[in-house]
């Protein structure tokens, strides 16, 4: 969601007339969109402006401005601590940056949360910059795969969770408007769309979508934009477990472009821990759902997040996480030490973990993980695949499966160009991605 609010903002300051640079020093501007999901994250932000510094004293025209979600959780602060920070824009507000840019010339400022909300209208960007400066950067390339915000915010008030408190409650965009920026973007030559929000499952559902009288939720949504023409490709993320229907599972069976891959972060194997944690389903609800995913769709890659050293996990908790893994067998995850967030429910909770053994925990679980990404990738080694090719020069081709893996090619011809379809046959597994050949009789 980060990137996507980053090429929304490159996208209004190219419209206003800046140009992209790779080189620092060059830039008047320099704009840090942040992340405040773990505290790590937020460390980074505050040593990397503290790294600013210099070059604000030999330059003192430059203006630094903090976006995103540690901007919208210190507001005032952070130009208190950072005198060299020109502006603070919140969560909501990234869409007039220019605008508020333009207000910041002589004052300082730092803007926050407004409390209601409607996402505006935007058009997407659907090339590069108008005029590219001769040093930009690799971003610039044309992506045939983009993400589409279908909503912002988050209701759920997980325990540890401050996306609540820095994106704000949950809102969810008119159909008409994201069919809209679908079809702008496959004329322009997309072929993958991913949609986004917090929890895209619930979508409709706090501020109900209507299309004429009848009410409209993500299965709807799925079944217009897959109907567009020239889509190839469609993907979501992210899914809460609790709000998985069985009409959203069936959609693996009946949207052909419905790419068969699913993320379904699940944090812990233990009830007592996700009971915790808020999250509203037990393990036994999520493998009934893990196990009617499979059956519906049995090449269906399913990815998950875990959080290890919650408050309070004992030994006997965490032995039931590695228990789930080996169950699901998840194709990949995501995993964290649990970390204290601002306001939020957790942070108050008694029987913190030392970080040594949330460390200690989090090694052994993402080892075992490994394991099982290999061995999930070995499966793959000797069929042929589908790739979307993301990148091809000097005789290496990159690009994905539908499961969303990762395919390197080498010896590629030199005609296969981004953005096509070509079938490799999967020669390796690696941990982290796969190699591939391409048959004689595809070339
Ligand atoms: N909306 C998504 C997740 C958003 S945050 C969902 O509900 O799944 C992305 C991931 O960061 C979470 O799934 C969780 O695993 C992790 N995370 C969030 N808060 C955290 C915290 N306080 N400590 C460690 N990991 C955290
Ligand atoms: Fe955070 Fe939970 Fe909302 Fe995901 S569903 S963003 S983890 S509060």
């Amino acid at each position: 969601m980060n990137i996507r609010d980053s090429e929304i903002m490159a996208q209004k300051l190219a419209e206003a007339g800046y140009l992209e640079t790779s080189v620092l020093e060059d830039a008047s501007l320099i704009l840090l969109n942040t992340c405040s999901v773990r505290g790590k994250a937020e460390q980074k932000v505050f040593s990397m402006l503290g790294s600013l510094r210099k070059l604000k004293a030999e330059n003192p025209d430059l203006k630094i401005c903090v976006a995103g979600c540690v901007a919208q959780q210190e507001g005032q602060k952070i130009i208190d601590r950072m005198e060299h920070v020109n502006l603070v824009i919140g969560t909501q507000h990234i869409y007039n940056i220019p605008e508020l840019l333009e207000r910041s010339t002589n004052n300082k400022t730092a803007i926050n949360l407004s409390d209601s909300y409607e996402i505006p209208k935007y058009i997407p960007q659907v090339s590069g910059h108008p005029a590219p400066a001769p040093q930009i950067s690799d971003s610039q390339q044309f992506q045939f795969s983009r993400f589409v915000t279908i909503m912002q915010g988050c209701n759920n008030f997980c325990t540890y969770c401050v996306v609540p408190y820095t994106r704000g409650r949950e809102v969810s965009r008119k159909a008409t408007d994201i069919v809209n920026e679908i079809q702008t973007l496959i004329e322009a030559g997309v072929v993958e769309i991913t949609l986004l929000g917090q929890n895209v499952n619930s979508y409709g559902c706090t501020n109900p979508v209507t299309h004429g009288a009848l009410p409209y939720s993500f299965p709807d949504l799925l079944a217009e934009v897959s109907s567009i023409s020239g889509l190839q490709r469609l993907r979501f993320t992210t899914s809460h477990p609790k709000d998985l229907s069985e009409r959203l599972i069936e959609c693996f069976d009946q949207i052909d472009n419905l790419c068969p891959q699913i993320h379904l972060p699940v944090q812990s194997g233990s009830d007592r821990i996700l009971k915790r944690m808020n999250r509203k389903y037990c393990i036994s609800d999520y493998l009934e759902k893990v196990d009617l995913l499979k059956a519906i769709r049995p090449d269906i890659a399913i990815t998950t997040d875990i959080i290890v050293g919650f408050p309070g996990e004992t030994e006997e908790d965490f032995q039931q996480t590695l228990e789930l893994l080996e169950r699901v067998r998840y194709h990949g995850s995501f995993s964290f030490k649990y970390s204290d967030r601002p306001e939020t429910r957790a942070a108050d909770l008694d029987g913190k973990l030392s970080e040594a053994e949330k460390g200690r925990r989090l090694q052994e679980f993402q080892k075992r993980q490994d394991e099982i990404s290999l061995e999930r990738n070995r499966e793959y080694v000797g069929y042929q695949k589908s790739i979307l090719v993301e990148n091809n020069s000097e005789g290496k081709m990159m690009g994905r499966t539908v499961t969303n893996h990762i395919v390197h090619v080498e010896q590629a011809p030199d005609h296969i160009v981004p953005g096509s379809l070509v079938t490799a046959e999967i020669i390796h597994a690696g941990r982290h991605s796969l190699k591939g050949a391409i048959p004689p009789s595809r070339i």
